[in-house]
């Protein structure tokens, strides 16, 4: 990230505090998420009449039906995501590109499929104008993937989706880590954590997340 976004700015010490109070005492601890998260400036990627709740500990909209998710969402997937600088990332659903800014931070390389072709223009404009170099923003269904930059050692999906997309497990790289809410729209789903070992897959439960629902286009 270019050094005019980096602190200090009027919003830094809210968010150190939510760091602090929604991330770390609730048992993130993860130094690399944790670094991140007081870095990237939330407040920029929310609606400018949503700034001021920017670091509260909700979801905000975000235009087009919907939402930047709850801060310890995103930093509990990044951490369950186990990231690393030299790993790849894909993610399915880039909304306001918050969660690939995250990624950026912590990985090598971040590529982020937006099915609304407004909100992909906007946060590859977004993440561009900030200097993040290191990830890729395309209007697209994820449910595909991203076949040309795979495989991908994370895998990071932020909208709810009946069953897992099989071109994602196949684009997941060997001890790759794919992230998914699984359940009904409109209700609350299971974070699963999908794991590839020797080939095989490993499914493990997570925790409850409620997301917007997975589209196809
Ligand atoms: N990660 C986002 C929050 C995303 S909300 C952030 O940090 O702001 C979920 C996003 O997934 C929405 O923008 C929605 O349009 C998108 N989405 C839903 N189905 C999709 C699909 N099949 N492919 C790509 N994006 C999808």
């Amino acid at each position: 990230m270019d050094d005019r976004f980096q602190q200090p700015d009027k919003y830094e010490s809210a968010r150190i505090n939510m760091v602090t109070v929604q991330i770390l005492d609730r048992g993130i601890s993860d130094t690399a998420v944790l670094r991140a998260m007081r870095k990237v400036p939330r407040h920029l990627f929310v609606p400018p009449e949503y700034r001021k709740e920017a670091y509260d500990d909700y979801p905000l909209p975000i235009g087009y039906g919907q939402t930047i998710s709850q801060p310890y969402i995103v930093a509990f997937m990044t951490a369950a995501a186990m990231p690393a600088p030299q790993k790849k990332a894909l993610e399915v659903g880039t909304g306001s590109g918050y969660q690939a800014a995250v990624l950026a931070e912590t990985v090598k390389e971040v590529y982020s499929v937006e099915i609304v072709p407004e909100l992909a223009k906007e946060s590859a404009g977004r993440l561009a104008a900030m200097g993040y170099k290191n990830v890729k923003v395309r209007f697209g269904d994820g449910y595909k993937g991203w076949q040309e930059y795979s495989p991908f050692d994370i895998i990071i999906v932020t909208a709810a989706a009946e069953q897992v997309p099989q071109p994602l497990v196949e684009q997941l790289a060997g001890n790759g880590r794919l992230i998914i809410p699984i359940g009904a729209p409109q209700e609350v789903q299971e974070l699963i954590l999908l794991e590839k070992i020797n080939g095989k897959i490993e499914k493990q439960r997570l925790t409850f997340v409620r997301f917007v629902p997975f589209r196809r286009l």
